[in-house]
């Protein structure tokens, strides 16, 4: 008979067999699967790479990671942190695509509206489908894409039929646009006010541009609004014809510069060769002349008789003295070519001297001028951030207070718009007389742009600053300006602000510019501190 505790202990152990046997196979499988997985991802991360290089490297090394398998835990953390980048470099991504979706969709209603026929709607078309569809996800692309579409349809259509005008050519000529559509007038004036804010102009140019912008800014009706934008455009024609030209002047004084230094460098050679000639042969003509002697001398030796003697003496140095002349004049005229050709070279060199210091003193009067404000002859904007970040460095080495002043004229269009422009600019040079007038030599006074201007007064501190500006500013009221018999009465107005320790030009500038808006709000014609 079976003992009931033995029975009670075979069937434990039966189950605890069963049970192991399960485990193990239960293991093999997940080892299995594991392994197909790992499989899978890596043939997966293989079929994917090469499709955005901002998502390569991450796939790179999650197929390593998967390579080595997953059993131990550090590398299973691992695994985690990648994917989870890989995770939100894939957010961003789409994220930025969202945003060039939904930021280009003015650009392309402006883009189509200008559309000169099927095939460039066709072309705009794609490439909004490319936007739509996530292949194009920055505007960089979008732009050259954009570009390259539209210029390859211009070339096709001029290369067809007779020219007519590219696609930049219509955004800017809007005027001949069919009636009912419209375009964002505004945001082109902007994009136009942007470029000229952004290009460097050269100085001749800066004057008309000032007025462009001006007018831009002040322009509201849209017809000669239009205008307006062909005459920016024809400007900026013009400024591109004067900056080509320029250049092809410089590439020719350069030109023409090194061809006269090659030439100098010839002269030299020259000069150096020939001397190097005359000492070779002045060497040449010692040796044989020793040699010479040496036969002399072993001729005589040989010889008994005295009237032999006599006349091989005399044909001898007969001889002899033919050579010494010959020798002499040939060094005359070596010698005589070398200094002729040193003092060519000294001339020559003498001119170009010449030509640099010219070169120099144009490109110093260059320097002076980019920093002067063509129309009232102050220092410009450049010019004063300059002297604002000397001063603010200056203020902690020397510990000397001074004072920044932002004067701006009050009701400045006004005087534009009932006198004239040119009245205007009239009114800021004789403002810019007035500023500057009023000034000690260690002070300075700068046109930051419009009727705008900037003083700085040394060793004074605020109160000194505001009373010194306010005795500036009754001054400027009392100057009695008029325009054709007209009296036009003109005020400014101040902000003034003592530099402290720790300040940056930006955030004394700001303050002074808070105490201006002070002053015009305030009503005008007065000066405020803080
Ligand atoms: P506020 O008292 O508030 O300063 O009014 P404002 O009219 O002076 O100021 P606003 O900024 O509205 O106008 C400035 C005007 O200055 C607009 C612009 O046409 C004109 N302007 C800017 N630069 C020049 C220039 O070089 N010459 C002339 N004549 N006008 C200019
Ligand atoms: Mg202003
Ligand atoms: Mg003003």
């Amino acid at each position: 008979m079976n003992n009931p505790t033995s029975d009670h202990l075979q069937f434990w152990k039966a189950k605890y067999a069963a049970l192991v046997n399960e485990l193990m196979e239960y293991r093999e499988k997940a080892d299995t699967r594991e392994k197909l997985l790992c499989r899978t991802i890596i043939r997966l991360t293989l079929a994917t790479s090469g499709l955005d290089p901002v998502i390569d490297p991450h796939l790179v090394h999650i197929r390593d990671l998967l390579r080595k398998g997953i059993s131990n835990e550090q590398r299973l953390r691992e695994l985690d942190t990648v994917s989870e980048t890989l995770l939100r470099e894939v957010k961003n991504k789409n994220g930025n695509d969202k945003f060039l979706k939904r930021e280009s969709e003015g650009l392309f209603r402006l883009v189509k509206q200008l559309a000169a026929d099927d095939q460039e709607r066709k072309a705009i078309a794609l490439l909004e489908q490319g936007v739509d569809q996530g292949q194009i996800t920055d505007w960089k692309r979008l732009f050259s894409e954009l570009q390259a579409a539209l210029r390859r349809n211009t070339a096709v259509s001029m290369a067809a039929e007779a020219p007519k005008p590219g696609f930049w050519g219509r955004l800017l000529q809007i005027k001949k646009m069919p009636v009912g559509e419209t375009v964002e007038l505004g945001a082109i004036r902007d994009q136009l006010l942007m470029l000229l804010d952004a290009i460097e102009l050269p100085l001749n140019f800066s004057h008309q541009a000032e007025h462009i912008k001006n007018r831009l800014k002040s322009e509201t009706d849209a017809q000669a609004l239009q205008t307006l934008l062909n005459d920016a455009i024809v400007f900026l024609g013009d400024v591109k014809s004067f900056i080509q030209k320029e250049q092809l002047e410089i590439e020719h004084f350069f030109a023409d510069l090194s061809g006269r230094l090659s030439e100098l460098e010839q002269d030299a050679t020259g000069v150096s060769v020939s001397t190097r000639d005359f000492v070779r042969s002045r060497e040449a003509e010692h040796s044989s002349f020793s040699e010479h002697l040496e036969n002399f001398r072993s001729e005589m030796d040989a010889i008994a008789e005295l009237d032999q003697l006599k006349t091989w003496i005399s044909g001898g140095l007969e001889n002899l003295l033919d050579r010494l002349q010959s020798d002499r004049d040939r060094e005359l005229s070596q010698l005589r070519d070398s200094s002729g050709k040193l003092g060519e070279l000294t001339q020559r060199l003498k001119e170009l001297e010449l030509e640099a210091a010219d070169l120099r003193s144009k490109l110093r009067l260059a320097h002076d001028l980019a920093l002067r404000d063509p129309l009232t002859g102050l220092p410009n904007r450049k010019a004063y951030q300059d002297r604002i970040s000397q001063e603010i460095a200056r203020l902690s080495c020397f510990h000397q207070p001074f004072s920044l002043l932002l004067w701006d004229v009050d009701h400045f269009k006004g005087i534009n718009d009932r006198f004239g422009h040119s009245a205007g600019d009239k009114v800021l040079v004789t403002v810019a007389q007035e500023l500057e007038g009023c000034l000690r030599k260690t002070d300075f006074v700068a046109r930051l742009g419009g009727e705008e201007f900037a003083m700085v007064l040394c060793g004074a501190d605020g109160n000194t600053g505001r009373r010194i500006a306010d005795q500036i500013r009754q001054k400027i009221g009392h100057c009695g300006f008029n325009s054709q018999g007209r009296p036009v009465r003109v005020t400014v107005s101040c902000g003034v602000s003592q530099a402290a320790y720790g300040d940056t030009p930006e955030s004394l500038f700001e303050r002074a510019d808070k105490a201006l808006y002070k002053a015009k709000k305030a009503g005008r014609d007065r000066c405020v501190l803080i």
